[in-house]
């Protein structure tokens, strides 16, 4: 079930914004997914439920939302085959993000990360190439791609820095996805006249609208990725703060699942 959903019914939804209805921005389980029984407001039964197939694990449903995420990212970023894609920030999202991209064909992806243990993985989930964020990222990229910039660069890591590099690295005529963005008090200073010459498109994306919803359930039941190996650790409820201690310092984790009903 969608912890979020959205009203169908205002101006955003009908221009096919529902990420952005305000509904969607409001709407929650109560007091919060962490437990081993929530209260589920009507509308989210009546608009957000999703049948899981028969040979669907309740893993692999954990995956459903993130992953309709990403499928909403790379269409609104009008990913493409030819294009190089350079992906800034090796945790989940960028993870997914190689692996959706390499399904659907897409010839030249890096992933660009400080985390070694992930950037290792990333490696088995997508990516062709890895660059390691500790060093200079726009030089890294220019050797691994033939003295060229990303034409699609999707931000998957909160933190200036990681904009910042973006911003770098994105060729003319590209686009820049902000999938994670920074703190809301932060600012971003963008090369406007160079963005403005160059024709790049600076593009955002938020959450996911039913239709992302479905269109993951159905890539994830054709098992056409292997979420299954991403999940690095699992969780009874009374360690749930060991798990996020353990997510926020990253190591060497990547997907850690809370389960309720474990003891
Ligand atoms: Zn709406």
């Amino acid at each position: 079930m969608s912890h979020h959903v959205p009203c169908n019914k205002c101006r955003y939804c009908l221009r096919g914004h529902h990420t952005a209805c305000e509904t969607l921005h409001t709407t929650n389980y109560y007091p919060g997914g962490f437990a081993q029984y929530v209260r589920v407001p009507k509308i989210n039964v009546e608009q957000g439920v999703y049948e899981l197939p028969d040979d669907m694990s309740f893993e692999e449903g954990t995956f459903i939302e993130p992953l309709a995420c990403v499928i909403r990212g790379q269409r609104l970023a009008k990913l493409q085959k030819e294009d190089t894609l350079l992906i800034i920030g090796g945790g989940l999202a960028g993870n997914l993000h190689a692996q959706l991209a390499k399904a659907k064909g897409v010839r030249n992806i890096i992933v660009a990360g400080v985390n070694q243990y992930r950037l290792r993985l990333t490696k088995k989930f997508g990516a062709h190439r890895t660059i390691d964020a500790r060093l200079n990222v726009l030089q890294e990229l220019k050797k691994i791609n033939g003295g060229r910039l990303a034409d699609q660069v999707f931000i998957c890591k909160g933190g200036v820095s990681a904009a910042l590099t973006a911003m770098e690295c994105v060729d003319k005529g590209g686009t820049i996805l902000f999938f994670a963005v920074s703190d809301p008090t932060v600012r971003i200073p963008v090369p406007m006249t160079e963005f403005w010459r160059n024709e790049i498109t600076l593009k955002t994306s938020y959450g996911a609208a039913p239709r992302d919803l479905e269109e993951s359930l159905g890539v994830l039941a054709q098992k056409k990725l292997n979420v299954a190996d991403m999940i690095t650790h699992r969780f009874s409820i009374q360690q749930a703060a060991e798990g996020f201690r353990l997510m926020a310092k990253s190591g060497k984790s990547l997907k850690i699942i809370i389960e309720p009903n474990k003891d």
